[in-house]
């Protein structure tokens, strides 16, 4: 199926690795002309080579921090006429509320939440503008459903999704769609050093804790990022125009709503 995107321009957030990887691997194969971030320099241009392998348009790179105004504020100034914004960063640190203070919350909140929120509200006027925009949040199954031991992240992307409820639907007339994309477990460097954690804790090694995990997921085995970037082209594309505001659930069937 024709995207119709060919020749968008997209910035997609935190996508040296993972999932935001998976995004941008699959944009730039429907001829999308992607912007690739992270922080570590070596990493992002390793990544922007393996992708311009596969692109069927211009593959460029902003190494910054995302989630600092400095970072946002150079991201900006180098993606002309941004058609697709897809906002990421990593997630929170695992753990309980017990043992977060106030800066932990504040950074949280900065990282996971106020930071797209900026985004969207500087990349908008211009997508109105234009007719066109699309904006993906990686957010996190722990907004259907919360996840325990990840109490930061629990609260944190409630907030975004709750504004993005408001706001995706005051731009659907100008056909600028916003939509979460809410991933289970997906086998990234985030779930691995997740599970390092929990090994030291548990005294189980890395392995049995990925087989029990994966023992719990309907599908019998974790998500690769990129069919995690194949949801995000789709909801890009021209076809979508009619889906906005929604929450879309990737977990092989994990999140029960029984649960
Ligand atoms: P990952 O494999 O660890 O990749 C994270 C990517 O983000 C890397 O490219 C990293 O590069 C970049 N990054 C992190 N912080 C950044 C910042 N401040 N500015 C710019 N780039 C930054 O993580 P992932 O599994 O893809 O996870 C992506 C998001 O989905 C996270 O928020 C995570 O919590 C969430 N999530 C993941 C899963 C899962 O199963 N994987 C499940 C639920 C939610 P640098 O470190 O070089 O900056």
């Amino acid at each position: 199926m024709d995207l119709g995107i060919k020749g968008k321009n997209a910035l997609i957030c935190a996508s040296s690795k993972g999932l935001g990887k998976g995004c941008a691997k699959a944009l730039a194969k429907e001829g999308v002309n992607i912007w690739l971030n992270g922080r570590n320099e070596e990493i992002l241009n390793a990544t922007a080579r393996e992708i311009s392998d596969v692109a069927q348009g211009s593959v460029s790179t902003i190494a910054c921090d995302i989630t600092t105004e400095d970072g946002r504020n150079l991201a900006l100034s180098v993606t002309p006429n941004l058609d697709i914004l897809v906002n990421n960063a990593g997630g929170p640190p695992v753990g309980n509320f017990r043992q977060w203070n106030m800066q932990d919350w504040q950074s949280a909140v900065n990282n996971n939440m106020l930071t797209p929120i900026d985004l969207f509200n500087r990349v908008l006027d211009g997508m109105i503008e234009r007719g066109f925009g699309r904006i993906i949040n990686i957010t996190s199954s722990s907004v259907k459903a919360p996840v325990q031991n990840l109490d930061l992240s629990n609260g944190a992307r409630s907030g975004l999704t709750g504004f993005f409820a408001g706001a995706s639907r005051q731009v659907a007339p100008f056909n600028v769609t916003v939509n979460s994309i809410l991933p289970g477990r997906f086998d990234t460097d985030r779930l691995r050093s997740s599970m390092k954690l929990s090994s030291e804790k548990t005294g189980k090694s890395i392995e049995q804790l990925l087989e029990t995990g994966k023992a719990q997921i309907p599908s019998r085995r974790y998500g690769m990022p990129d069919e995690f970037g194949a949801l995000c082209a789709f909801l890009c594309s021209q076809h979508a125009a009619y889906i906005t505001g929604q929450n879309i659930l990737i977990d092989g069937g994990l999140v029960s709503l029984n649960l």
